[in-house]
C-alpha cells in the first residue's frame, strides 16, 4: 500500500469513528472521555508539535541553501517578484470566484438572528506593521519564537553573505548543504509515523464539532466548499497548464499533502510535507522551493480569502446590508491583504474577518454566526492554501529552468529520492 492510500484510509476512519462519537453522544461518553479525550487527543498534538518542530530548522537551511545556490542578487530577484505576482493574482482570482458564486445564490437571506449575537472582537494587526515586523531585531529571538518572514528574511541575508564571503562562504555553504540532507531525512522520519497522526487528528476533531450545527448555515457551507473546490480544481490547473506540466501529475503527488493540510488545519504545520514534496516528488529545485513554499505557506492563502469572501456576503445578506459595487472591490482589496496577514494556524483566518468586515461598514459580531462551524471548513480552506504554494512553485520554476521534468513524471519519485538538479534536457 502507497503512503498516500495509507493517509486517505487513516483519514477516512478518522471521520467515521469521530462522527460515530459525535452521533452516539452520551452512552458512549465514558468511552470517549478515555480514547478520544484521552488518548487520540494526545496523539494528535504530538503530532503535529514534531511537524512544527522541524519548520524553523527546515526553513532556515533550505533558504540558506537555495540562496547560496541561485548565484546573485538578479535570479533572486526574479524568482521573488514571480512568486509574490502570482500569489497576488492567484488570491485575487479566488475572491472573485468566491464574490461571484456568494452573490449569484445569496446565502444567508432569510436567516433568522437567534437572539443577541455576542462575539468578542479579537483586533487583527494592522498592515503596516505586517510588513514592517518582516525585518528581525534579532534573529535568534525570531528563530526562537518561529517568526517565519523575520526567519524567511533572515535567511535570505545569511545565503547572499555566503554567496559572496569566497573560500569561506562555500565551507559555511557546504556545512549548510549537509544539514539540509540531515533536516530533509527528520521530515522523511516524522512523516512515517503520519497515518497514526492523522488518524487521531480528524477523530478528535469530528468527534467534537457535532454536524448539526451545519444545517441552518448550509448555504454558507455549500458555497464556501464549493468555491473551495472550483479554485483547487479550475485555477490551479490553469496555472499547471500554463506551466505545461499535467495536473493530474500534480494532484496525485500532491494528495498526501492535501490530506496532511486537511487534518492539522494548518499550512505552518504542513510546510515540512509540503516543502519535500515539492523539492523531491514534483521536482523543483531547492533555489526556488526553498523560498517560494515557506513563503507561499506564511502569506499565500486562496482559501482563507474565498472563506472571507463569502463570510462578507453570508453577513451582509443575514443582516439585510447590501453592498455596492465599490464595496466589493473593497472585499477584494482587504481581504487579499488580510489573507497575506492571516497565520498558518488553525481558526487564523477568522480573525481576519474583521478586518475585512469592518472595512465595509458591517457588524462584526457576525463572525459569532459562522464560528461553530469553522474548524471543519478551515480543514478544507488550508487544503486549497498548501495546494496553491506548490502550484505557485511549479510554474516559477519550470519558467527559470529550475524543474526537473522526469523527477515531475516519475510516478515512483518519493520523499526519500535524492533531488535531481534540473537539467537542460530534463526540463523541455
Ligand atoms: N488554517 C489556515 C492555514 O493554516 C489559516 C486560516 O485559518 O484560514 O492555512
Amino acid at each position: 500500500m502507497s503512503f498516500t492510500q495509507k493517509i486517505l484510509i487513516a483519514m477516512a476512519a478518522g471521520i467515521v469513528v469521530g462522527v460515530t462519537f459525535s452521533v452516539v453522544g452520551a452512552p458512549l461518553q465514558a468511552v470517549s472521555d478515555v480514547l478520544v479525550d484521552g488518548l487520540l487527543d494526545a496523539v494528535g498534538r504530538i503530532f503535529v508539535l514534531l511537524l512544527q518542530m522541524m519548520v524553523v530548522p527546515l526553513v532556515l537551511v533550505s533558504i540558506v541553501c537555495g540562496v547560496a545556490s541561485l548565484g546573485g542578487l538578479g535570479a533572486l530577484g526574479r524568482v521573488g517578484v514571480k512568486t509574490i505576482g502570482l500569489f497576488l493574482v492567484t488570491t485575487a482570482i479566488a475572491l472573485v470566484i468566491a464574490l461571484t458564486l456568494a452573490i449569484l445564490v445569496s446565502p444567508g437571506e432569510g436567516f433568522a438572528l437567534a437572539g443577541d449575537v455576542d462575539y468578542r472582537t479579537q483586533t487583527p494587526p494592522p498592515l503596516s506593521d505586517v510588513f514592517v515586523d518582516m525585518f528581525p531585531a534579532n534573529p535568534v529571538r525570531a528563530l526562537a519564537d518561529g517568526q517565519m518572514l523575520q526567519i524567511i528574511v533572515f535567511a535570505l541575508l545569511l545565503g547572499f553573505a555566503i554567496n559572496l564571503s569566497g573560500e569561506s562562504g562555500r565551507r559555511v555553504g557546504a556545512v549548510f548543504s549537509d544539514l539540509n540532507e540531515v533536516v530533509m531525512k527528520l521530515v522523511t522520519i516524522v512523516i512515517r509515523t503520519a497515518p497514526v497522526g492523522v488518524f487521531a487528528l480528524v477523530a478528535t476533531t469530528f468527534a467534537a464539532q457535532g454536524l448539526d450545527l451545519f444545517r441552518p448555515l448550509a448555504g454558507y457551507a455549500l458555497i464556501l466548499v464549493l468555491g473551495l473546490l472550483l479554485h483547487g480544481g479550475l485555477t490551479y490547473t490553469l496555472v499547471l497548464r500554463l506551466a505545461r506540466l499535467s495536473p493530474i501529475g500534480f494532484f496525485n503527488k500532491m494528495r498526501a499533502v492535501l490530506t496532511f493540510a486537511f487534518s492539522t488545519a494548518s499550512s505552518g504545520a504542513t510546510l515540512p510535507l509540503t516543502l519535500g514534496t515539492v523539492k523531491r516528488r514534483l521536482g523543483v529545485d531547492n533555489s526556488v522551493a526553498s523560498f517560494s513554499v515557506p513563503l507561499g505557506a506564511t502569506i499565500n492563502m486562496d482559501g482563507t480569502a474565498i472563506m472571507l469572501g463569502v463570510a462578507t456576503v453570508f453577513i451582509s445578506n443575514v443582516y439585510g446590508i447590501d453592498l455596492s459595487v465599490g464595496d466589493y472591490l473593497a472585499v477584494v482589496l482587504t481581504a487579499t491583504l488580510a489573507s497575506i496577514g492571516t497565520a498558518a494556524v488553525p481558526g487564523a483566518g477568522l480573525i481576519m474577518i474583521a478586518l475585512v468586515l469592518g472595512q465595509v461598514g458591517l457588524p462584526v459580531e457576525g463572525i459569532a454566526l459562522i464560528i461553530g462551524i469553522d474548524r471543519l471548513l478551515d480543514m478544507l480552506r488550508t487544503a486549497v492554501n498548501v495546494c496553491g504554494d506548490g502550484a505557485v512553485a511549479c510554474l516559477v520554476a519550470r519558467s527559470e529552468g529550475a524543474l526537473n521534468l522526469a523527477t515531475f513524471n516519475d510516478p515512483g519519485a518519493t520523499l526519500d529520492t535524492v533531488a535531481r538538479p534540473a537539467t537542460a534536457e530534463a526540463t523541455q
